[in-house]
């Protein structure tokens, strides 16, 4: 084989080579230098029988290099896949690592950290109850509140005449006032619904401040209200009526300059035994309206 033809051949090869290397789009620039390694150490390798016929030597260059592309290109593409594993075994003998190696002052400081975090969350969650539970409470507090008067709403009176009524053998006496404000439609039509408010607030007031504690106010419609008397005798009702009437009279509420008097009747009735929420209620509207037949401004009393 001459030194022309070698060339000629090598000329071939790289060719071959770069044409197998332009199929391969991801060939890197250290491939190629393999591949050219590679075709030196053939040349080098070539036999004198081989180089007697150029077409063998040709056939084998060809063959040669097209393997060695091949492997060297698919050895890439496995590098490439062993690389991920690689790394992926990686992560996982660090992980594993780091399970073994166990560092308690960091472990409890975690721990710590984690309780810390969720004693936090049990405050929270406690402040969070408190206030709720507060707030059911005033909830609670203003439903059973008449929002104007702020004394006890009607739905409040029925629970505690149900309650106490209940109880068949009640061990004191107890009795029931019915007030209901005179000519009050007047006061609206004269003043203003606004004073007329503000007379309810007045009376309200009045009550609230002379009554005792165990004594309870209910506004019971619109200008009525009812009273419970806890523990006196007729005696003693009757002067705490009697009481609440002067003092209704004698106050003049003052409104947008001008002085408003206002006046009330009462009915009273005392709890017997056997009595209902209702019977007591009839038999008190029964003194009630005797009270205002008899002229207003005074009181009637209706006993079984
Ligand atoms: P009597 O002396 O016979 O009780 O007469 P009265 O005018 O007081 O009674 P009447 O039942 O004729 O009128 C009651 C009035 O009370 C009618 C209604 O408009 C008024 N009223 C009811 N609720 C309220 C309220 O919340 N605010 C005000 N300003 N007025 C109310
Ligand atoms: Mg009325
Ligand atoms: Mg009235």
């Amino acid at each position: 084989m001459q030194k022309d033809e070698l060339i000629s051949l090598a000329n071939k090869m790289c060719k071959e080579l770069l044409s197998i290397i332009d199929e391969q789009k991801e060939a890197t620039k250290e491939q190629v230098a393999n591949y050219l390694h590679e075709s030196a150490q053939l040349i080098m390798n070539v036999s004198n029988e081989d180089m007697s016929s150029a077409g063998f030597a040709e056939a084998l260059f060809h063959n040669a290099y097209k393997d060695i592309a091949n492997k060297s290109l698919s050895s890439y593409a496995d590098t490439n896949a062993n690389m991920k594993k690689l790394t992926k075994m990686h992560e996982r003998t660090l992980i594993e690592c780091n399970s073994q190696h166990i560092d308690l002052p960091s472990l409890t400081s975690k721990f710590d950290e984690i309780q810390a975090h969720m004693s936090d969350e049990v405050k929270k969650a406690n402040e969070i109850i408190s206030q709720l539970s507060t707030q059911v409470k005033t909830l609670e507090e203003k439903s059973n509140l008449d929002s104007l008067t702020k004394v006890f709403n009607r739905r409040a009176l029925s629970y505690y005449l149900k309650n106490i009524c209940s109880n068949n053998e009640l061990p004191y006496e107890f009795h029931m006032l019915i007030l209901d404000i005179d000519d009050f439609k007047n006061i609206n039509d004269k003043y203003g619904h606004v004073a007329g408010d503000k007379v309810l607030i007045f009376i309200a007031n009045i009550l609230k401040k002379t009554l005792r504690d165990g004594d309870k106010v209910f506004r019971y419609g619109g200008e009525e209200f009812i009273i419970i008397l806890n523990r006196i005798d007729d005696i003693h009702c009757r002067k705490i009526t009697s009481r609440l009437l002067d003092l209704v009279r004698g106050n003049k509420l003052i409104y947008k300059g001008e002085g408003l008097r206002v006046t009330m009747s009462i009915g009273t009735t005392r709890y017997v035994n056997g009595d209902t929420p209702d019977s007591l209620i009839a038999r008190a509207d029964k003194a009630l309206y005797k009270a205002k037949n008899n002229g207003k401004n005074q009181m009637h009393s209706e006993m079984k």
